[in-house]
C-alpha cells in the first residue's frame, strides 16, 4: 500500500508535464491503481461527502443537455457508455464525449452493444464487447476506460476472472429510473440516500433524465453532498481512469484468441 502510493506520487509528479486530456492517450503507469482490480465488485463511495454520480446506456439524445445541467451545478459524473443501444451508434456523438472530458467528467465502459448480461455471456464474448469498445473509444477520443459497470449489473466469478483489469462498479443508489416514473425514481433516490447510498445508478437515455437529475442536485446541495465521478468517490486520481492501448487485458486477450472472436460472434452469436 505504501509502496502504491509512493509510486503513484512519484509517477504522477513524472507526469505532471502531461496531464491526460481526450487527445493524449498515453496511461503508461496505469495499473498503480491502489483500488482493487481483481475479482472486487466496488459498490459504494469511500470518500467523505460525496456521491458518485453515474449515468448508463448513452451518449443519447439527452446527453447534452445533461452535461449543461451538471455544468450549472458544478458537478462531475461518469458516463458508463455504449457503442450502440438504443438505436444510437457512438460514433455520432463524438463531440459529446469530448465534451464528457473536456468538462472533467469520466467515460467508463458498459461494454460495447449491452446485448449480454455478462454473467452468462462465453469468456470471448466479454472480451469481445470490452476491447471493441475500448478501440472505438480509442479512435474516438484516444482513451481506454479502466472502469466498468455491467450491464443490468449482472455478474460472475467467472465474469469478474475475465475482468481482472478493470474495476467493476455496480450501485448502492439505484434510481430504478429503466420504467421511466419520475415520481417513483425519485423516491428511490430520497430513501437510497437517506440509507447512506452513494453510488448512483441512472441513466442518460431516459426521457425522465433531467427532470430526475435536477431533483438529485438539488438533494445533494441541499445536504452539502458533492456529485462527483465514481473516480473521484473513490480518491482515484483522474490520471487511472484510463489506460494505454496494449495494456495487459488487450494482450492477454489477443494471446488467448487466434480465432477473430468478431467473427466467431457473428457465426455462433456466443
Ligand atoms: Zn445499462
Amino acid at each position: 500500500m505504501k509502496f502504491n502510493t509512493l509510486f503513484t506520487l512519484t509517477t504522477f509528479i513524472g507526469h505532471l508535464a502531461a496531464i491526460p486530456t481526450y487527445h493524449n492517450s498515453d496511461f503508461s503507469h496505469v495499473g498503480i491503481s491502489s483500488l482493487p482490480y481483481d475479482k472486487q465488485i466496488i459498490s459504494a463511495c469511500t470518500e467523505p461527502n460525496t456521491v458518485g454520480l453515474a449515468f448508463d446506456d448513452g451518449p443519447h439524445i439527452y446527453t447534452d443537455q445533461l452535461l449543461d445541467l451538471l455544468h450549472q451545478y458544478g458537478a462531475k459524473a461518469t458516463f458508463f457508455v455504449n457503442g450502440v443501444n438504443y438505436g444510437h451508434q457512438i460514433d455520432s456523438y463524438k463531440s459529446v464525449l469530448q465534451r464528457e472530458v473536456k468538462d472533467g467528467h469520466q467515460i467508463a465502459s458498459h461494454t460495447w452493444d449491452h446485448k449480454w448480461e455478462l454473467d452468462k455471456a462465453s469468456n470471448e464474448t466479454i472480451m469481445w464487447e470490452m476491447t471493441t469498445l475500448d478501440d472505438k473509444l480509442d479512435d474516438l477520443i484516444g482513451l481506454r476506460p479502466t472502469y466498468m459497470r455491467p450491464p443490468n449489473l449482472a455478474t460472475s466469478e467467472r465474469m469478474l476472472d475475465v475482468l481482472k483489469d478493470y474495476h467493476v462498479i455496480t450501485t448502492n443508489l439505484n434510481t430504478d429510473d429503466s420504467g421511466g416514473n419520475l415520481d417513483w425514481s425519485k423516491s428511490c433516490f430520497d430513501d437510497g440516500l437517506e440509507e447512506g447510498g452513494s453510488l448512483i445508478l441512472a441513466h442518460d437515455t431516459k426521457d425522465i433524465a433531467i427532470d430526475l437529475a435536477t431533483y438529485m442536485l438539488d438533494m445533494l446541495k441541499e445536504k452539502n453532498i458533492t456529485g462527483v465521478t465514481v473516480g473521484d468517490c473513490l480518491g482515484d486520481p483522474k490520471e487511472n481512469w484510463y489506460r494505454k492501448a496494449g495494456d495487459d487485458f488487450r494482450d492477454s486477450f489477443l494471446l488467448q484468441n487466434k480465432e477473430n472472436p468478431y467473427e466467431k460472434y457473428i457465426k455462433t452469436g456466443l
